[in-house]
Formats: structure tokens, C-alpha cells, sequence
């Protein structure tokens, strides 16, 4: 028998009643070092004051207007946005998809407004995530998750992760513009060289094409910059955001430059929910934690004592972890045993980490964990890796 929740997920037996900074309190009493973070959602950790104080307070005035009027909070998230990046326009959905499809949608309009609407084809990468919607699931061409759901949106040609040749042989009179992580998150924090974004940014702009950034789960801070890709030194000319954006409330936005941007004009988008006040009361609450001037020297001196220490844990339980990959507090563990074996083991120990792709488990804290945090959780990791080390050799993934 079905039960009454869709069962699309194979959710840990596990629920939670608070949460406070990088801890989450279970139903049941239990503490867990939360190093998940709802999936690089919770930036701020939980229950951030600041945070708490901006929705509380927005809520007590306004919930919801619709975009039929002006919508204060946007406006001023739009420009802080703008100011901090290489933007000059900002729309705002509710989830990461949604930011991707308007991202897939600005790059098309830009040539259809140029006279050239045929040109609607966007290269992607092996391994990408950009979400499950229909267009999005078409452009991440994982074949697990497009199965059974019909034909696939045309219109997306994947190329081998990182394949500079294969995208130029992608590259034909129908292209609209190349889509990148410039760190595949869900594919197994996969790092993009700095130099393949900006023979990418090149090859664009040889072909007169649209580079589109996703973001949606290393941006915000997560790597040590704002924006990964600022430590490429290249920008892209659409980027889509969301996750930490919210810090646990959903949001989602899609950056553009004004020469991206130029077909977007009254009616070509919409969203109902879209920056609604309560969701823009975070945003820019965000914002300014993340702005302030030492937050991301913070997330640089904490993530490199992180990722030593992982270092450390991989070189003494080599049949467990085979490397430590990622940048910033975008961290991987690339596992031997299957890695589901390794995030069991934590979870039982009191810690949350997150799977991924490639055999991975990624280590996603919020930004705001001290070192005191990084070596409790070290702690953890080394008890759960010297008892996967003892584990009988059968259950050892090849
Ligand atoms: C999570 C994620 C998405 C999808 O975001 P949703 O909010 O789940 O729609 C897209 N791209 C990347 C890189 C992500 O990590």
C-alpha cells in the first residue's frame, strides 16, 4: 500500500525537533554535529538569531503580495546582489530548478531577440545536477533520474566532464550557451579547473554564446569567495543560486548581465511565489552575514584546518577513504567501502554528512563552525573509519 507521503525518497529513520548553530536535536533526544546542512542549505546553521529576527519580523507585517505590485525586499536584495557580482539583473524563484529554467530561458531569449531563435541548444557536463524538473533533468542527463518520464526536453548535449575538445565539437550553428557547476556538488565534488572556466568563458565569447553558472550549492560563501568561480577570475553571463541564499527558507534567483538579459521583457517570466516578502526578509538577512567583511576569511581558515585534518584521516585509514577533494567547505571524501557505509556509520556516531555521486560523502557544514566543531567531528570520523577498517573484506566496495 502507498503511503499517504509519495515514497520518492529513502529517508534515514530520523526526525528532527530543533535545531541550534551546527547541531540538530532529534525527536528522540540525540545530538548530531550537522555536517549536511539540509545539502549546503543552512549556512548560517540553525536557528541563526539573525536570521530568526528578520523572518519574525517580516511576518509579523507581511507575508505575500504577489509580484502584481512592488515587492520592497527584492528590490533591495536585487541591488546588493547586483553590487556584490557580476550582475546587473536579478529575478527570483523559490528553488534551484526554478532558477536553472530561467537561466535556460534568458540564454535562448538572447539569441531569439537577436533574430537568431533557432540557436536554443545547451551544452552540459557528464555527472551534472541542475535539478528535477523537466528541462532541468534534461540538462543534468543523469539516465537514472530521466527514466520513464517521457521524452527527454530536447535541446541539451552533454560532453565528458571537463572535455574542453568535446564542447567545441558540440558547438554547432543551434547553440545557445554552455551550463557548469564550477563544482559539480551531486556528481561527487568534482572541482572544475580554473583554467577549463576560462577556456569555456573564451569559447563563448569566440561563438557568441551564453555562459551559465550553476551555483545553487557552491555559491554563497561556501567555497571561501561568494561565488566559486571568482577564484577562476572569469564570469559567467547568466549564474542561477539558491540553497544558502535562504539559509533554510526557499529561495532561488537567477543573476543575469544586462547584454543576457536584453529579451526579458514584460511577461517573458513569472512566479507567484517568487521573492515574496518573507523569503526576500532572509535573503538580505543572509546577505548581510555573509558580506560582512571577515565571514569569508572565516570560511577560509576554518575549511583549510577541515581539510587538513581530513587529509590526516584519509592517510591513516587508506582501505576507507581513497582521497579528500573540494574547495572551501565544499568537501568530499572519496570513499573504497561503499560510501553509504560511511555516512551509516557517522549518523550512528552523532554526525550528518551527505552522499554523492562517484562513491563520495560530502562534508557540507554550515559556514559559521569553529575548529572546536571540526575536531569533534574529526573525532567522529576517525571512530567511524577505524571501524569501517575492520569491516570483513566482502563488504568492501571494489
Ligand atoms: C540542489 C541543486 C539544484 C536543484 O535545486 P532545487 O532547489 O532542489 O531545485 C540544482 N543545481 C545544483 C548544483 C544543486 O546543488
Amino acid at each position: 500500500m502507498i503511503p499517504p507521503l509519495l515514497p520518492t525518497y529513502a529517508r534515514a529513520p530520523l526526525a528532527f525537533e530543533r535545531g541550534e548553530g551546527p547541531y540538530l536535536i532529534a525527536t528522540d533526544g540525540r545530538r548530531f554535529l550537522d555536517f549536511a546542512a539540509g545539502i549546503a542549505v543552512n549556512a548560517l546553521g540553525h536557528a541563526h538569531p539573525r536570521l530568526v529576527a528578520a523572518l519574525s519580523a517580516q511576518a509579523s507585517k507581511l507575508w505575500h503580495t504577489s509580484n502584481l505590485y512592488q515587492v520592497p525586499g527584492q528590490q533591495l536584495l536585487a541591488e546588493r546582489l547586483v553590487a556584490a557580482t557580476f550582475a546587473d539583473t536579478v529575478f527570483f524563484g523559490n528553488s534551484g530548478a526554478e532558477a536553472i529554467e530561467c537561466a535556460i530561458k534568458i540564454a535562448r531569449k538572447f539569441h531569439a531577440a537577436r533574430g537568431e531563435p533557432q540557436r536554443f541548444r545547451i551544452i552540459t557536463f557528464e555527472g551534472a545536477f541542475h535539478g528535477r524538473t523537466l528541462a532541468t533533468l534534461a540538462a543534468g542527463g543523469q539516465k537514472k533520474y530521466l527514466e520513464g518520464f517521457g521524452p527527454k526536453v530536447d535541446g541539451f548535449d552533454q560532453v565528458a566532464f571537463g572535455d574542453l575538445e568535446g564542447v567545441k565539437r558540440a558547438i554547432g550553428p543551434e547553440n545557445a550557451g554552455i551550463l557548469i557547476e564550477p563544482i559539480q556538488g551531486e556528481g561527487g565534488v568534482r572541482c572544475v579547473p580554473g583554467e577549463t572556466l576560462r577556456a569555456l568563458r573564451a569559447l563563448c565569447d569566440e561563438h557568441g554564446l551564453m555562459l551559465m553558472f550553476d551555483e545553487i550549492q557552491c555559491g554563497m560563501g561556501r567555497t571561501g569567495k561568494l561565488f566559486a568561480h571568482e577564484w577562476a577570475g572569469v564570469t559567467p553571463d547568466i549564474m542561477a543560486i539558491a540553497k544558502a541564499l535562504g539559509g533554510g527558507f526557499p529561495v532561488g534567483a537567477c543573476l543575469a548581465t544586462e547584454r543576457a538579459a536584453a529579451g526579458m521583457t514584460t511577461g517573458t517570466h513569472g512566479s507567484t511565489f517568487g521573492g515574496n516578502p518573507l523569503a526576500m526578509s532572509i535573503g538580505n538577512a543572509v546577505l548581510d552575514v555573509v558580506l560582512e567583511p571577515a565571514f569569508l576569511e572565516h570560511v577560509n581558515k576554518v575549511a583549510n584546518y577541515l581539510k587538513q585534518q581530513l587529509g590526516m584521516i584519509a592517510d591513516r585509514y587508506g582501505p576507507v577513504i581513497e582521497e579528500v577533494r573540494g574547495q572551501g567547505l565544499l568537501l568530499g571524501l572519496k570513499c573504497k567501502v561503499p560510501n553509504t557505509l560511511l555516512v551509516d556509520a557517522l549518523r550512528e556516531r552523532g554526525m550528518l554528512v551527505v552522499g554523492g555521486g562517484d562513491n563520495v560523502v560530502r562534508i557540507l557544514p554550515p559556514l559559521i563552525i569553529t575548529e572546536e566543531h571540526v575536531r569533534d567531528a574529526i573525532a567522529i570520523l576517525n571512530d567511524a573509519c577505524a571501524s569501517l577498517a575492520h569491516q570483513p573484506a566482502k563488504d568492501a566496495a571494489k
